[in-house]
C-alpha cells in the first residue's frame, strides 16, 4: 500500500523547492478536477511506495479561494497518512496561523521550519525544542535551498505516518472555547469520523459556510452553545477563534524566538535599499529588462531563432520533406497540405522556441534570485493606482516571450477578479511573434525608425492599465485590488535545477499548444488560401481566403486600411502573429520572405499610408491573440462563453483605439474631417467615460463582458 504525504504551506514558504528536493525528478503536473489549480504529485526519492502531494500555497484552510478549497477538501476527505507543514521561519507568525488549523485535522504533522539559513545569517534564533513542545508535533529545522534537514524530515514523517507520533495535545483556546468544543463534539459524535471531531466543532463555532451548508442539523443543535459563547465573550464565533489563534501564536513565538540585538542588516536588506529605492527602482528595473531583451531577442536567442528558421526549416526540413513525400508518390494536394500548411506553420512557431527559451531562462533567474518579487512590489505602487495588483506585471513580462505561459502565470494572483482581468489583458503586450510585424511596419513605412518598437510596448502597457480601469469598474470585477501580500524572499544565488525546470515547463506549455491548436488552424488557413469555392486549387489571390478578406475589408475602412490583403493578413495573424508578414509576402507576390519581410518593404507603401500602417499595427497588436493564447485564456477563464466575451472585448478595444488614432490622426495631419470623424469623437468620449466614470454597482455592460 502506498503511503500518502501532503505538503502544506503558505505561498513562497519554499514548498516547490522542498517538493523538488524530496521527489527528485518524479513529479507529474496536472490540474485539480474542476479548477485551474496546479496539482503536483511525485514519489519520495528512494522509496516509490511513498507518494508526495504538493497542495497549493495557502494562508488558511477556509473554503473561499479555489486553492484553499482544494487543499481543505483533500485533507479532510482524502486524509493523507501524514502532513509536512512547511513554515517560513522568517515569517513565523503568519505561517503558524495555517499550522494551528492543520494541527486540528487529526492527521500526524511534521513541521519543516524552513529558511533557517536566513534566520542564522541574520543572527536571530528560534528554540525548536520549545516550539515543538507548544505545538505538540515535531519541528525540524530545514533549508530547502541548501538541502539541509530534508533527510530528517522524510525519516520523521515516515515514522509518524506509520503511527509512531506521540499524541500530544495542544492548547490554543481559552477554557470557555474548549468547553464549547467538547459539547459540540458530543453532539456531532457519530456523524463525522472521530479524528475530525475537533476540526468540525471548531468550524461550527466559526460558522464556516461550507460546514453550515452540509451539516445543517448539527449547526442547529449547536446554535445555543455557540450563541452563549458569543455573548459571554462579546464577539462573533469566527473572530473569537481567529483572535485566540493569534494570541496563542504571539505567545509561543515570543517565548521561543529571539531577534538579534544587533539588528544586523543582511546583504539582502542592503540590496533592497538600492533596488526598491523610490527613485532608483524604476530605472534599475528598465535597465534589467533592457539587458534581458538584448540577450534573448537581439543576440543569443535571436541568432538561434534565425538558425532554426532560415537553416533548419528552410534549407533542410521543408525541402527534405517535400522531396520525400513526392518521392513516395503522395498526391500533390496532400504534399502541399503537409509541407506548405502544417510543416511551414509549425516551423514558423517553433522558430521562436530558442528565443523564448533564452527569455524564459533569464526570467527564471530573476524569479529564483528573488528580484521578480521586487518587480511586483515596485510596480504595485504604479498598478494600484489603476486598480490592478503589482502581481499582474509578472504575467505581462512572461507574455513578452509568449502569451501562453504568460496567461498561465496569472495563477500567482490570489484574487480571482484581478486574476481574470490579467488573463484578459496580458496579451496586449507584444509577444515575440509580434516583433516581425512591428519590424515590417517600422521598416516599410517609417524608415526603420527606432521609436516604433518601444511605442508598441508602451501601447501594450497603456492598454493593460486602461483596460484594468475599465474592467475594474464593471460589476463583476468591482473591488479594491487585494492587499499586496507577497514575501520578498532573501536574495540568493539562483539554483540551476529550479531554473531548468521552470524554463522547460513554460516552453513545454507553448510547444503543447503549438502541437494541437496550431496544426489545426494552419491546416484550415492553408485550405482557405489554396482553394476557391469550387474546390479547384488556385493561387491565394483567387482563394476563399481572398474572398473572405474582401468581405471583411470594408470593416477596416474606418481604420484606414480597408484593403483585402491587409484584412487577410490580420485573419492569418490569428493563427500565429508572425503569419502576418508571411501572408503579405505571398499576397504581394514575393513568395518566401525573410523574417522581417525586407523584400516587401518597397511594395507595402502602395497599400498603406504611414498613418494607416500604424493603425494596422495598433489593431494587430491589441486584437485577439493567436489561437494558442486563446486556448490558454479558455483554460484560465473556465468557459468558452467567458473566453468569447474576453476576445470580443480585446477586438472591440483594439478597433476603438485604432479607429480613434487613425481618424484623429487625419485631422492632426490637416486632412479635414471625414464622415467617420464624428464617430471617432464619440468613441473617444465613450472610452473616456468608461475610464473616468464613478464606480457603480449594477451596470449591464460589465456583466456582459465579464460574466
Ligand atoms: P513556494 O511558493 O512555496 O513554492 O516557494 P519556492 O519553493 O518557489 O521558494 C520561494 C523562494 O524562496 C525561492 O526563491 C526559493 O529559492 C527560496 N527558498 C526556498 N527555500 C529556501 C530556504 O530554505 N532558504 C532560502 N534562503 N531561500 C529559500
Amino acid at each position: 500500500m502506498t503511503i500518502k504525504i501532503a505538503l502544506v504551506g503558505n505561498p513562497n514558504c519554499g514548498k516547490t523547492t522542498m517538493f523538488n528536493a524530496l521527489t527528485g525528478g518524479t513529479q507529474r503536473v496536472g490540474n485539480w478536477p474542476g479548477v485551474t489549480v496546479d496539482k503536483k504529485v511525485g514519489t519520495l526519492r528512494g522509496n516509490r511506495e511513498v507518494s508526495i502531494i504538493d497542495l497549493p500555497g495557502i494562508y488558511s484552510l477556509s473554503p473561499y479561494s479555489p486553492e484553499e478549497a482544494v487543499s481543505r477538501d483533500y485533507l479532510v476527505k482524502e486524509r493523507p497518512d501524514a502532513i509536512i507543514n512547511i513554515v517560513d521561519a522568517t515569517n513565523l507568525e503568519r505561517n503558524l496561523f495555517l499550522s494551528t488549523q492543520v494541527l486540528e485535522l487529526g492527521i500526524p504533522v511534521v513541521i519543516a521550519l524552513n529558511m533557517m539559513d536566513v534566520i542564522d545569517s541574520r543572527g536571530d534564533s528560534i528554540d525548536v525544542g520549545k516550539l515543538s513542545a507548544y505545538l505538540g508535533c515535531d519541528v525540524i529545522e530545514t533549508s530547502a535551498l541548501k538541502r539541509k534537514g530534508l533527510d530528517e524530515v522524510s525519516t520523521r514523517v515516515m515514522e509518524v505516518a506509520s503511527g509512531a507520533g506521540s499524541d500530544r495535545p495542544i492548547r490554543i483556546y481559552s477554557k470557555k472555547v474548549e468547553e464549547a468544543i467538547s459539547r459540540i463534539s458530543r453532539i456531532i459524535k457519530g456523524t463525522v469520523p472521530d479524528d475530525l471531531l475537533r476540526w468540525y466543532s471548531v468550524k461550527i463555532i466559526e460558522g464556516d459556510p461550507e460546514v453550515s451548508e452540509t451539516m445543517r442539523d448539527a449547526m442547529e443543535k449547536a446554535a445555543p452553545i455557540v450563541a452563549r459563547l458569543e455573548s459571554s465573550l462579546d464577539n462573533d464565533g469566527e473572530s473569537i477563534i481567529i483572535d485566540q489563534r493569534y494570541n496563542f501564536i504571539t505567545d509561543i513565538v515570543g517565548k521561543s524566538s529571539k531577534r538579534s540585538e544587533k539588528g544586523i542588516l543582511t546583504t539582502s536588506d542592503k540590496i533592497d535599499r538600492v533596488v526598491t529605492n523610490r527613485w532608483l527602482a524604476l530605472p534599475i528595473f528598465f535597465g534589467v529588462m533592457f539587458v534581458i531583451y538584448y540577450l534573448s531577442i537581439s543576440t543569443i536567442g535571436g541568432a538561434m531563432t534565425d538558425w532554426v528558421n532560415e537553416t533548419l526549416f528552410e534549407e533542410y526540413i521543408i525541402p527534405g520533406s517535400r522531396e520525400w513525400l513526392e518521392g513516395v508518390g503522395t498526391a500533390a494536394w496532400l504534399t502541399s497540405l503537409v509541407v506548405d500548411g502544417i510543416i511551414t506553420g509549425i516551423g514558423a512557431v517553433l522558430g521562436f522556441l530558442p528565443q523564448m527559451f533564452v527569455l524564459f531562462i533569464l526570467l527564471a533567474i530573476l524569479e529564483d534570485c528573488g528580484y521578480m518579487a521586487r518587480i511586483a512590489f515596485i510596480m504595485d505602487r504604479v498598478f494600484r493606482k489603476f486598480g490592478l495588483s503589482g502581481k499582474s506585471v509578472i504575467p505581462a513580462l512572461i507574455s513578452t516571450g509568449c502569451g501562453v505561459p504568460g496567461i498561465m502565470a496569472s495563477r500567482t494572483i490570489e484574487d480571482e477578479r484581478d486574476r481574470k482581468i490579467t488573463v484578459i489583458t496580458t496579451s496586449f503586450i507584444p509577444c515575440s511573434a509580434k516583433l516581425p510585424v512591428i519590424a515590417l511596419i517600422a521598416g516599410a513605412l517609417f524608415d526603420g525608425s527606432p521609436w516604433i518598437a518601444p511605442s508598441a510596448y508602451f501601447l501594450g502597457i497603456f492598454a493593460i492599465l486602461i483596460s484594468g480601469v475599465i474592467l475594474k469598474k464593471m460589476r463583476r470585477f468591482v473591488g479594491e485590488p487585494a492587499p499586496f501580500i507577497m514575501e520578498l524572499p532573501a536574495y540568493h544565488r539562483p539554483g540551476l535545477r529550479t531554473i531548468g525546470i521552470s524554463a522547460t515547463e513554460r516552453t513545454r506549455h507553448f510547444v503543447k499548444k503549438a502541437g494541437t491548436v496550431i496544426i489545426l488552424a494552419c491546416g484550415l488557413i492553408w485550405f482557405l488560401s489554396s482553394y476557391n469555392w469550387g474546390m479547384t486549387a488556385v493561387g491565394v489571390g483567387d482563394s476563399m481566403l481572398a474572398d473572405l478578406g474582401k468581405i471583411m475589408a470594408p470593416l477596416f475602412e474606418p481604420l484606414g486600411w480597408g484593403e483585402w490583403r491587409a484584412a487577410v493578413a490580420t485573419i492569418a495573424g490569428l493563427v500565429a502573429k508572425e503569419n502576418v508578414v508571411a501572408t503579405f509576402g505571398i499576397l504581394l507576390g514575393f513568395g518566401e520572405v525573410a523574417d522581417f519581410g525586407e523584400e516587401i518593404w518597397t511594395a507595402l507603401p502602395s497599400i498603406f499610408t504611414p498613418l494607416a500602417a500604424y493603425s494596422f499595427l495598433v489593431f494587430n497588436l491589441l486584437c485577439a491573440p493567436c489561437f494558442a493564447a486563446i486556448g490558454a485564456m479558455r483554460r484560465e477563464l473556465g468557459s468558452w462563453a467567458s473566453t468569447a466575451k474576453a476576445v470580443a472585448y480585446q477586438c472591440g478595444f483594439a478597433y476603438a483605439i485604432a479607429f480613434i488614432f487613425y481618424q484623429l490622426g487625419l485631422l492632426v495631419q490637416g486632412n479635414g474631417p471625414s464622415i467617420y470623424t464624428p464617430f471617432a469623437v464619440i468613441a473617444l468620449v465613450l472610452l473616456l467615460y468608461l475610464t473616468f466614470r464613478p464606480v457603480s454597482g449594477g451596470d449591464k455592460v460589465g456583466e456582459a463582458v465579464a460574466s
